[in-house]
């Protein structure tokens, strides 16, 4: 069964633009983009597209590819204070020199809609109301899709960063599931990820996961993009999980496009709205 992203989060769109069409208080989402990056100019450009879609003002803060730590710092901070701003987040990659986890800091805890302030991050832990990242949520909301109960499950999660395999852990940890986090020094991964009911692929390798490694019947959400060149020449995005084969022993999984990306997406939406209007 595939979970597609792509459907699920066009659910999420319908609610975010029933409540922002609702409220009495524009929402808003205001970010900042400093520099000049092919990657981040489309990235804003579909933000803008994707924000107009659901009734969320979107406003771009450009800064030169000449700013300073003091100059990026200093916009977020007037954005904390101004009492219209309700939502925030910052393209990267930041210009050489200005640290992405200093600025991220910055971010009032309330308006930090891509949850990488340290304060979100952290209540995430104690199961605190809090701005959850973005992707971590997605891949939560794909696996809860399937309808499977968490409670004593075993999920192992292959890739451990900060802003996605970390938060994804201790989501599943507060649903009481059976968590191991795996990074690329973990010893005879397979070994592991045959145990798991459900498995999370978030290392940014491709076709990792191949189906030897999956237990017949497991929900397999595929965090991964990655461009590779195809056979013929051209270039296309692939997951970490090897689909054609995994595609026939998962009982659920999702593809790469068109699963946790369109997902992501939908829960910044809703993010921005929850930080606007609780
Ligand atoms: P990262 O490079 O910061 O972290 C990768 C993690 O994977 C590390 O913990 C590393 O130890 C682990 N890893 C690498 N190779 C491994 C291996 N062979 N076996 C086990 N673990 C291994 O990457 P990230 O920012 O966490 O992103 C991971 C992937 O998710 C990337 O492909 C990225 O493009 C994708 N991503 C997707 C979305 C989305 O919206 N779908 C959002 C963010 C990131």
């Amino acid at each position: 069964m595939l979970i597609d992203g792509k459907e699920l989060s066009f659910a999420v769109r319908r609610q975010v633009a029933r409540r922002v069409a609702e409220s009495k208080r524009p929402v808003r989402l205001d970010a900042v983009l400093a520099g000049e990056n092919k990657g981040a100019e489309i990235y804003a450009h579909n933000q803008r597209k994707t924000c107009a879609a659901v009734g969320i003002e979107y406003h771009l803060h450009r800064l030169p590819a000449t700013a300073t730590y003091e100059d990026v710092a200093g916009r977020v901070l007037l954005l904390n204070k101004n009492d219209d701003v309700t939502a925030i987040m910052v393209h990267l990659p930041l210009p050489e020199g200005v640290e992405a986890e200093r600025i991220q800091s910055l971010i009032d805890p309330d308006k930090d809609v891509e949850g990488v302030n340290p304060a979100n991050i952290g209540n995430i832990v104690y199961g605190r109301r809090s701005l959850v990242p973005c992707t971590a949520l997605a891949s939560l909301e794909m696996i809860e899709s399937t309808g499977i109960e968490l409670r004593g499950k075993r999920c192992v999660i292959v890739g451990a960063s900060n802003i996605v395999g970390k938060p994804i852990a201790v989501l599943l940890m507060r649903a009481e599931a059976t968590v191991i986090s795996t990074n690329k020094y973990t010893a005879d991964l397979a070994s592991l990820t045959r145990t798991a009911d459900v498995l999370v692929a978030a290392a940014g390798v491709p076709g990792l996961i191949t189906r030897d490694m999956v237990k017949p019947g497991a929900v397999v959400v595929d965090v991964g993009i990655n461009r590779v060149k195809g056979p013929d020449g051209t270039r296309k995005t692939v997951g970490d999980v090897a689909f054609d084969e995994v595609k026939d022993v998962a009982g659920h999984l999702s593809p790469v496009p068109g699963g946790v990306g369109p997902m992501t997406v939908a829960m910044l939406l809703r993010n921005t709205c929850e930080a606007a209007l609780g």
